[in-house]
């Protein structure tokens, strides 16, 4: 089993080829799973030698255009070269948002009929325990705090991916939240955690002055990522694996 990141960097970033914070999970029959779609997802891969002919389903952690920008793109993709829809695998509450609030403009209008989500992509079975399934190997949705809207919370959701040797946390965009995470940063063997390192706090992600505050033993199981343009700290002697750059390979 293998997580490979087709990007690494913020929502803001420009240039430097990081692109958006979006990967894929290749089993090891090898079936691809891609871990968000954002806006820079086809030059991200296409970089890594990928096309959308190669992805077998979706993963959608929350609704910003880092995240799901690059939807239309694979949805059409695969709908008009493939015939196929894409299995997309989506928290509950976000399923109707994502086709009336970000995709129905762009891809509602066909010429012989009003197409709706199920056109382009064929929603997969959540279980009730937030978990599914794919090829095998179960993916746990964990719910983040990220954005909230008029005091209402927007939650992304990150995975606990139970691997062949190791189990591994992708944050996706969360707040810092220790506590509300603790139980899962604690039964993950990785943690890739989102990491912004701008000079002001967005309030929205985990700072690396926030993360540099937890634990020894939490550190060192922490792989950074979807951090902002700038000059990076020092995460080795901070008590980090690292920074994880683009086109990083794990195997787990
Ligand atoms: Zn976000």
């Amino acid at each position: 089993m293998k997580l490979i990141f087709l990007g690494v960097s913020s929502a803001l970033s420009i240039g430097y080829l990081k692109f958006h914070s979006n990967m894929l999970v290749e089993t090891d029959s090898g079936k691809r799973i891609l871990i968000d779609c954002g806006g820079d997802v086809r030059h991200a891969m296409f970089e890594l030698g990928y096309t959308a002919k190669q992805i077998d389903a979706v993963f959608i952690s929350h609704l910003h255009a880092d995240h799901v920008g690059g939807l239309e793109w694979l949805g059409f993709s695969k709908f008009f070269m493939e015939n196929i829809q894409v299995p997309l695998y989506i928290g509950p509450e976000l399923k109707d948002r994502l086709w009336k609030n970000v995709l129905c403009g762009g891809m509602s209008t066909l010429e012989y009929t009003e197409a709706n989500l199920e056109t382009f992509f064929r929603p997969e079975k959540i279980e009730e325990d937030l978990s599914f399934t794919f090829d095998n190997y179960t993916f746990q949705l964990i719910k983040v705090p990220h954005s909230y809207s008029n005091n209402l919370l927007l939650p992304s959701y990150g995975l606990l991916i139970h691997g062949n040797k190791q189990k591994i946390f992708i944050t996706t965009d969360t707040r810092f939240a220790p506590d509300e995470l603790n139980s899962v940063y604690k039964d993950a063997d990785i943690i890739f955690h989102d990491c912004e390192t701008s000079e002001h706090l967005s309030n929205q992600h985990s700072h690396y002055n926030q993360l540099v505050t937890l634990s020894p033993e939490i550190k060192q199981k922490i792989w950074l990522y979807d951090y902002n343009d700038c000059q990076l700290p020092d995460a080795h002697t901070d008590g980090f694996l690292g920074f994880v750059t683009r086109g990083q390979q794990f195997e787990f």
